[in-house]
């Protein structure tokens, strides 16, 4: 079977992002258009869809699972994210891309179940993978990504995996924080040195004019039972410097009652200090 992304990607006036280049392209191709489509509601393709709307476009976002960020957020959490964004636009998750239609440039995006989404520009923003094919032809062992152990070396000796390129205990994270903490262990330990890699500090953060979001931690997503308390702030007869900030969901997550997780939606002015918290309360557990 064919997948979607075989088939008409190589249109016009579809893009990806992964550099400020990329930034550019988009900015150019959004010029004049009424329609856009984001595949993929992730963190880049949320962000994306608020400043696409800020463009003055219409924007819909398109969604393999059945709810946005399933990794990092709970459902509830998930779904007031998705009311909370859309105001601005749409979000249809759950979705089966069938084909980007158009003659030589995008025009529409049609749905397995024969849904269409018009349009002029389409972003793909449904996950990166990494360019492998150097260490498979050396013979390095890889999986999703370069297979390394905790001192970042790879099957071969003196060659070091890191960052978005590098697979730890079958996870490849393609974030900053992880990225940043696996290039020093890797530098040291090619430097002669002795260094692992631990647990990195990941947290997701989303910033955009509509909807700020910081999780952290274990938001419900291991063994239950959890606890959650939910704490709701509004800055109602206050001014709010960014819009996004006036009505405010902070949800703690506890197993057997430590600090594990949390999540905000709105304010995020306390996320450091929530961070702390979980972080401490993880020591003395
Ligand atoms: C749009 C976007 C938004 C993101 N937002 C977030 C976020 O909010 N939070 C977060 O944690 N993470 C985010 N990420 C992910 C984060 O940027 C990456 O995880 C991180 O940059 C990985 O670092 P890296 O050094 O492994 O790879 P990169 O930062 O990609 O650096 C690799 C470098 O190697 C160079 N290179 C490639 N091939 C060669 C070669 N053959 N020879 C020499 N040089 C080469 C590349 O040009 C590049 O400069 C985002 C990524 C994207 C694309």
């Amino acid at each position: 079977m064919l997948h979607w992304w075989s088939r008409g990607v190589d249109k016009k006036d579809i893009c990806d992002l992964r550099t400020a280049r990329d930034v550019e392209r988009i900015k150019e191709a959004a010029l004049g258009k009424g329609e856009a489509v984001v595949i993929g509601g992730g963190a880049v393709g949320l962000e994306t869809a608020c400043e696409l709307v800020r463009y003055g476009l219409r924007v819909t976002v398109l969604e393999a699972l059945p709810m946005l960020m399933p990794r990092q957020l709970d459902a509830d959490t998930s779904e007031e994210l998705r009311l909370r964004l859309s105001p601005h636009f749409d979000v249809f998750v759950g979705v089966q891309i069938e084909e980007i239609e158009g003659e030589g440039a995008a025009s529409a995006v049609r749905l397995a179940d024969g849904r269409r989404f018009p349009c002029g520009l389409v972003i793909i923003s449904c996950g990166v993978r990494a360019d492998i094919s150097l260490a498979q032809e050396a013979g390095i062992q890889c999986a999703r990504a370069v297979v390394v152990n905790e001192r970042m070396e790879t099957s071969a000796p003196d060659v070091y995996a890191c960052g978005d390129c590098a697979e730890h205990k079958g996870l490849n994270y393609m974030l900053w924080a992880e990225a940043w903490e696996q290039g020093l262990v890797a530098g040291a330990n090619a430097a002669g040195g002795s260094k692992t890699f631990g647990e990195a500090d990941a947290s997701l953060v989303i910033n955009t004019p509509f909807v700020s979001l910081f999780a952290y931690g274990d938001t419900g997503k291991g063994n239950g039972p959890y606890r959650m308390e939910n704490v709701s702030e509004s800055a109602a007869g206050t001014y709010a410097v960014n819009p996004a900030f006036a009505k405010s969901a902070t949800r703690l997550f506890y197993q057997n009652d430590v600090l594990v997780g949390a999540t905000i939606l709105g304010n995020l002015s306390h996320m450091r200090e929530i961070k702390a918290k979980i972080r401490e309360a993880q020591r003395n557990a």
